[in-house]
């Protein structure tokens, strides 16, 4: 009874010991399988704009006899994939830093009015051209514990988003105002809006709506995930509402006094 009693008695204890350690190694795994993924996608994303300039290239030297005005075309395809190439490299390494906790926000008194405006007017040109109207409706003097450059970008993505998927006459319509111990943000659009079952997933890293739509439009689909670092790390929250063909808004609140 007592050999039978320690062997059940081991056999429990080593069956524990097995579920433990699997459950232990479950986090692992998916970090793994999360950083293979992003990998698989950062390569696949730069393998295009890699082809286009080694077709051009290879084009080229097979007519060492024209001239640079001759190929100015292949030349600026060149040109537009390398700067493309080059925004995506660095939007991977701000990516890998965060992930690797490498990257920390520069926190200081900073005046969101001031961020959210200075953003605003710089893309107001791009919106005039576009034939977009701009509303802006900012309250002034809201003074937060953030960090500027930061909020700078999350802004430039906000803006950037809306104003390529906003067709002519659109509107964009920023709101910013205090309410008691929060800053509440809003980025409002008339543009082609969200399908219902995607909008769970437009925060993710490379996830894009409309693969046709965006090669016009360009963007690897990382925005949305830095704008949501960018919040977060702030100890705030952005939240989306959007409408198939009626329009998109985001909404971010941030706290006054980041507690990060
Ligand atoms: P992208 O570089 O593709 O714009 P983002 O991460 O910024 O990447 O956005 C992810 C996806 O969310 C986009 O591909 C698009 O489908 C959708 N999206 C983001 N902002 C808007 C918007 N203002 N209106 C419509 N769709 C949007």
């Amino acid at each position: 009874i007592i050999a039978c009693g320690l062997f059940a008695g081991s056999v429990v204890i080593g069956l524990a010991g097995y579920y433990l350690a699997r459950l232990a190694l479950v986090p692992i795994q998916k970090a793994w399988e999360r950083q293979q993924q992003f990998v698989a996608d950062a390569s696949h994303e730069l393998r295009t704009p890699l082809a286009v300039v080694k077709t051009n290239a290879e084009i080229m030297l097979r007519h060492p006899e024209n001239t640079v005005e001759q190929e100015s075309s292949r030349v600026t395809n060149i040109l537009r994939e390398a700067i493309r190439m080059n925004k995506l490299v660095s939007t991977l390494l701000t990516l890998a830093r965060a992930d690797a906790n490498q990257l920390e926000l520069q926190l200081k008194a900073c005046m969101v009015d001031d961020v959210v405006e200075t953003v605003a007017e710089q893309f107001r040109p791009l919106f005039e051209i576009k034939g977009l109207e701009l509303h802006v409706n900012i309250e002034p003097q809201i003074e937060i514990t953030g960090d500027r450059e930061r909020l700078h970008q999350l802004m430039v993505i906000l803006l950037d988003n809306a104003l390529k998927y906003t067709v002519p006459p659109g509107q964009i319509t920023i709101t910013c105002s205090r309410l008691q111990n929060q800053v509440l943000l809003k980025v409002a659009d008339t543009g082609c809006g969200i399908l219902p079952e995607d909008l769970a997933r437009i925060f993710d890293r490379f996830f894009r709506g409309d693969k046709a739509r965006h090669r016009e439009t360009g963007g690897a689909g990382l925005g949305l995930s830095i704008a949501q670092w960018i919040v977060e790390k702030h100890g705030g929250r952005i939240r989306v509402e959007s409408v198939p063909n009626v329009g998109t808004q985001f909404y971010i609140t941030l706290p006054v006094k980041s507690k990060v």
